[in-house]
């Protein structure tokens, strides 16, 4: 066995960049302009074309090992894909679920559920983009979420309801979290929660039903009606009632991956800006150059790197196997915060034609607000910040 990884042996030099992977994943996204995610939009529709194409170059497989048929790359390949998906005018949210969740069954899933699954998920015959934690009644109180299961035989009973549950009608598995041992018989709140995947193909409309959940962006996202889904057994993932462990082991790779998108998002927002500013002649000078349209646009850009270099050597510390929960969080505050701010002053910079729908700006615009609500909301990561990293008294 080699010695330990030590924080000073981590490089956080700029690190891989993978430019070829950047420049195919460009490639790939040039196939799906402004048109087709609004075309989309008017639909609600899903953006299957473009997940095929993802999912037949290999990039959605980019985190599954090698021997279970992916590419088996390092976290920062898969944040430079997300990253350059966004930069591109595209978004992710309707797959990168897949590389996160995947996780959770590669860490803590046994040889039989990893040998079955991930090879098939790798190859995009099995869609693995559900996750389901979120309840209506609970929120971010994760720990007192009321979705059940119950063991029967050699099946557990699903009994609940999860709401934001994005892509459940475009995904053939859902990584699920319920209770199995009621709140009130455990000694940590944290106890008796249990992670399973649940096959969605053997389960609808036999105690599993999902409604489409109309939403301020495209994201597919559903209220999931559970009321006896019967799940084998075999499909816990690791040990039952630990599972808010295993949720939690799988937060910091999900926040670097979000950050990331986020990040890209910035990117894309400021090349708008800087293009509009620079052509758009108003009294008789491009707007680019008044400061007042200048400058938001370079705040937001110096806020963008910034970002930029936390999400890296949170990345790095990840790959290394050493804690990173401090780095993801503050990447995940200031990359959400750098892409609103880039939002918002290209929005400015657009003036009235940010509303014109054919620019894209609006639409990204809404879709880059999400990143301070979901996967976690700002006040939460600075609940992190204050009681983690400063040391204050918990606040909630
Ligand atoms: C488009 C979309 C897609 C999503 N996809 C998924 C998905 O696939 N799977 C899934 O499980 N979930 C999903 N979510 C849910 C998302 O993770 C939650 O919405 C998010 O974590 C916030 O939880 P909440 O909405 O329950 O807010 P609440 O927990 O009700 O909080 C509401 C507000 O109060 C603040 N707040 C709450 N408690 C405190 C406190 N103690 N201190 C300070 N502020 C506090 C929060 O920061 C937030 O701003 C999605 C949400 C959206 C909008």
């Amino acid at each position: 066995m080699g010695a330990a990884p030590r924080i000073e042996d981590v490089s956080f030099a700029l690190g891989e960049d993978f430019p070829e992977i950047r420049d195919s994943v460009r490639r790939i996204c040039a196939q799906f302009p402004g048109a087709y995610w609004r075309e989309l939009e008017a639909r609600e529709a899903y953006p299957t074309e473009f997940v095929r194409a993802l999912t037949e170059a290999g990039y959605l497989a980019a985190l599954i090992p090698e021997e279970y048929g992916g590419a088996g790359l390092p976290l920062r390949a898969a944040a430079a894909i997300l990253e350059e998906i966004h930069a591109s005018g595209c978004n992710a949210g309707a797959c990168h679920a897949q590389m996160y969740i995947m996780g959770t069954l590669l860490r803590h899933g046994n040889a039989r559920q990893k040998t079955q699954y991930l090879p098939q998920i790798a190859s995009g015959a099995l869609r693995l983009q559900a996750f389901g934690v979120t309840e209506p009644t609970t929120g971010t109180d994760t720990t007192k979420l009321k979705t059940r299961a119950v063991r029967q035989g050699d099946h557990y009973l699903i009994y609940g309801q999860k709401v934001w549950t994005s892509r459940a009608l475009h995904s053939d598995l859902m990584l699920l979290l319920a209770r199995t041992t009621p709140v009130d018989q455990v000694k940590k709140k944290t106890d008796g929660l249990s992670v399973f995947l649940l096959d969605i193909r053997d389960c609808r409309g036999k105690g599993l039903e999902i409604k489409p959940l109309p939403a301020m962006v495209n994201h597919n996202a559903t209220e999931v009606f559970f009321d006896g889904a019967r799940v084998p057994a075999e499909n816990l993932i690791g040990e039952e009632g630990r599972g808010f462990k295993y949720i939690l082991d799988g937060m910091n790779a999900e926040r670097i991956l979000v950050s990331c998108e986020a990040l890209g998002d910035a990117r894309w927002f400021t090349q708008k800006a800087v293009a509009y500013a620079t052509e758009r002649v108003v009294f008789d000078r491009p707007i680019g150059q008044n400061q007042g349209v200048q400058f938001p646009i370079a705040r937001a850009y110096a806020e963008t790197q910034a970002a930029d270099l936390m999400l890296r050597k949170a990345a790095a510390l990840f790959q290394a196997g050493l804690p990173c929960g401090d780095e993801a969080n503050l990447g995940k505050l200031l990359a959400s915060e750098a892409a609103w701010h880039a939002a918002e002053a290209c929005m400015q910079t657009h003036g009235g034609f940010g509303y014109a729908r054919e620019y894209d700006v609006e639409r990204k615009w809404r879709e880059t607000r999400l990143f301070q609500i979901a996967p976690i909301s700002t006040n939460l990561v600075l609940s992190y910040i204050g009681e983690h990293i400063l040391g204050m008294p918990r606040s909630y």
